[in-house]
């Protein structure tokens, strides 16, 4: 069988003929009706099959033609189009005298199989081959209405892509991000102004030249080699990339390309697309700055610090050397800071952060941890005398005066060591090390430098101990109050009892207050414990009151700590519990050091004047180890000045010391409070101060601090005696 192919796409024709000749037909083919036309008549086909949208002449008039040739029209005719899918194209189709009107794309195997079946039928005469009748005008109607359709169709679709070239170029025109069309050669076709604006060529300087007149330089082949590598096998590249603009300037940008591939699979185009990211990478830059350096002295911060101590550390390690940690932590800076303001404060701090970064060698890891807290690493040590050098370099040349603005300041720095691998390995137990060597440094007067050493550790580690222990000494029932009386110098009768505090520890015995007191401070127990000791007192008072008629005080030692406590609201309870025993508020005094009132915060004052105000008096304990003003005690309306030990011990053997607790009764007393002698042991010592108008004396002379029932037994015996 000899089939006659019509069909101007030169694929679909391809695989046609193909096709046929797969099933054994004899193919003849041609691209429009004419050409089919001249080739039917020199040589009639027995089959034919046509598309109908084709240049020169269509597939219905080829049809047409067909069958109006009296040497052709018997021929089957068989429609496969794509195009006309409309009912209409197909009712002229058959009016036609095709013999088939077949749907594209079908299956080949389909295809065929239709092919085969028009064949049968028109073998055995059972399909109709005939053309329309010459006059019949419904033909010509049908072909010019399916004509103007189809060409009202290819209008619209050629206005709608007209429509979609134009919204392309505007994005093109008027986009923010750069962009570049390169041929197949990868030489610059196109660019849109953004790209000029971006890299400053315009498309006259860049048409036909090659992309690598923006290369910076900053890539290495390696680089460029596997971005074509990834646009070649994806299709398409994405990253960061650093160009050079025309004047020189080198800039990161972001940047995709994808290659236009023609029909055949080859490379048409490359098509970049960039924008200008130098303010993100700085933003970027920034952010990664603020979070690793100081801002005030360029100093890397705690974090950088650490994560470049880690570095040297692994260093040290792997090449076997030593290093050694400082901590520095400047004296007296807060008081600057206070006193002539944080501008000053801040000049002074980038002064020693440059001072202490001179002391050290490039290599070495300065940086300020926060505050006035500095940190030092040396690096690569040989010889450890070095860091002596080193540290004592620093110490003198913080001390050095510091010219700011008008003013000339005078600060120090208290300094820790540890070393590396010796005293620990690992970053964090080093910066304990260090932390407790500087503090070694500030309890021994500051402006010096101290190593760390194991007896520190233990020491640290007994303490870390002993606080654990504290925690559960108050539900263990650890904790005694002893009571000292406090006797009147001119009676010699017992007006007062101070309330001290004692810990039987299950283990270590008796435990000093002077050693867990502070370790309470510390951890915020002393809140609690500090309630517990009020109400044990005013227990004992109360019972000692009904009891045995004493009308004296109990005199109980509160820290700071409570004062400054925030959430404690222990005041009012307190009045509270005094009031539920039906006690007087006049029997309990406070005991308080001199360093609350200074500089005493509004809540501590707060807290402070409603104790006064409910009548409970005040008394200033160790009075004259501190700052020793009287001008507050007026202002606060103390009621008692307790004279500190240290005065009392040398009272026989130094006049110095009988001048000055004379004139520290003198003045009491012209304030209008009464004075207490603490650590009186001698008669003597009672009597200097009996003469010098003293009020009241406490101390081993009279009795040590004592359980509550042996107190109470000495009132009922001094109550005998009376
Ligand atoms: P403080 O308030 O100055 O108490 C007086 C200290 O001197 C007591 O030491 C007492 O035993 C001791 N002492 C009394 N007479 C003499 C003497 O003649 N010679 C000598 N050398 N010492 C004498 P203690 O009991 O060891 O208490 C030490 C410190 O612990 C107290 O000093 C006080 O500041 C604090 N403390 C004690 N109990 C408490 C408490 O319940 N709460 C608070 N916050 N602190 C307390
Ligand atoms: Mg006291
Ligand atoms: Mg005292």
């Amino acid at each position: 069988m000899k089939v006659l192919v019509v069909e101007d796409t030169e694929d679909s024709r391809i695989i046609l003929e193909d096709l046929l000749r797969l099933h054994e037909k004899e193919v003849e083919s041609a691209v429009n009706g004419l050409e089919a036309l001249e080739k039917a008549r020199q040589n009639p086909p027995d089959l034919i099959v046509s598309d109908i949208l084709m240049p020169e002449m269509d597939g219905f008039e080829f049809c047409r033609q067909v069958k109006r040739d009296n040497d052709l029209k018997k021929i089957p005719f068989i429609f496969y189009t794509a195009t006309y899918t409309d009912e209409r194209d197909k009712e002229l189709a058959l009016l036609l005298g095709a013999s088939k009107f077949v749907l594209k794309p079908q299956d080949p195997a389909k295809l065929i199989e239709i092919i085969e079946q028009v064949w049968a039928d028109y073998i055995n005469g059972n399909i109709s081959v005939a053309g329309p009748d010459e006059e019949d005008r419904t033909v010509e109607l049908l072909h010019s209405d399916s004509l103007n359709r189809k060409l009202n169709e290819k209008l619209l679709e050629l206005e709608k892509q007209e429509e979609d070239l134009k919204q392309a170029s505007l994005v093109y025109q008027s986009s923010s991000e750069g962009m570049m069309v390169t041929d197949a050669d990868n030489l610059i076709i196109d660019v849109n102004p953004a790209f000029t604006s971006i890299t400053g060529y315009s498309l006259d300087e860049v048409k036909g030249q090659s992309p690598r007149i923006l290369k910076s330089g900053r890539h290495d082949p390696d680089f460029y080699n596997a971005l074509w590598q990834d646009l070649l096998n994806e299709g398409m590249w994405q990253g960061e990339i650093w160009d050079m603009r025309k004047n020189g300037e080198i800039y990161p940008k972001w940047l995709t390309v994808n290659t236009i591939k023609s029909i055949n699979g080859d490379i048409h185009r490359y098509v970049a697309i960039f924008s200008d990211i130098t303010e993100k990478k700085q933003n970027e830059e920034l952010i990664w700055r603020q979070a690793n350096f100081d801002m005030l002295t360029g100093l890397p911060n705690r974090n950088m610090f650490r994560s470049s101590l880690d570095q040297e550390l692994k260093k040290s390690r792997r090449d076997d050397v030593q290093l050694a940690l400082l901590l520095i932590d400047l004296d007296l800076f807060k008081e600057v800071n206070d006193t002539l303001g944080h501008d000053v404060g801040d000049k002074l701090l980038q002064e020693t952060a440059h001072r202490i970064s001179e002391c050290v060698r490039q290599t070495d890891l300065v940086s300020r941890l926060g505050g006035d807290e500095f940190a030092v690493v040396l690096t690569e040590l040989k010889d450890m005398s070095h860091v002596d050098d080193i540290v004592h370099k620093i110490t003198k040349h913080l001390t050095e005066p510091y010219y700011i603005g008008d003013e000339v300041v005078y600060i120090s720095g208290s300094t820790g060591i540890t070393l590396y691998p010796n005293d620990a390995s690992d970053l964090e137990a080093l910066f304990k090390n260090a932390d407790q060597a500087m503090y070694v440094s500030k309890r021994k007067g500051r402006n010096c430098y101290n190593y760390f050493t194991q007896s520190l550790q233990d020491a640290a580690q007994a303490r870390l101990r002993l606080t654990n222990d504290l925690r559960g000494a108050l539900q263990n029932k650890q904790f005694k109050v002893y009571f000292q009386p406090i006797v009147d110098l001119k009676t010699g009768m017992i007006r007062k009892a101070e309330a001290l505090l004692r810990w039987h520890h299950p283990e270590r015995g008796m435990v000093e207050p002077r050693e867990f007191i502070p370790l309470a401070e510390d951890t915020g127990l002393i809140n609690r414990i500090g309630d517990w000791v009020f109400i044990e007192s005013v227990k004992w008072a109360k019972h000692w009151h009904d009891e045995l008629q004493y009308d004296g005080q109990v005199s109980v030692n509160m820290s700071p700590v409570q004062f400054r406590t925030e959430e404690q609201l222990f005041v009012s309870e307190w009045l509270d519990y005094l009031r539920k025993l039906d006690l007087s508020e006049k029997s309990v005094t406070i005991e308080i050091t001199e360093g609350l009132l200074l500089n005493a915060e509004p809540g501590v004052i707060d807290k402070l004047l409603a104790l006064r105000d409910a009548g409970i008096q005040v008394a200033i304990d160790d009075f004259g180890t501190g700052y020793s003003s009287l001008s507050y005690l007026r202002k606060f309306d103390i009621d008692y000045l307790k004279i500190d030990r240290s005065f009392i011990r040398n009272l026989e053997s130094d006049k110095n010391d009988v001048a000055l607790s004379e004139a520290i009764i003198v003045m009491a007393h012209k304030l209008g409070l009464q004075v207490i002698a603490e650590g009186v042991e001698a008669e003597g010592q009672a009597r200097i101060l009996a003469d010098g108008g003293c009020d009241y004396a406490q101390g081993l002379l009279y009795a040590k601090p004592v359980e509550a029932e042996k107190f109470g037994e000495m009132l009922k015996q001094e109550k005998s005696k009376s």
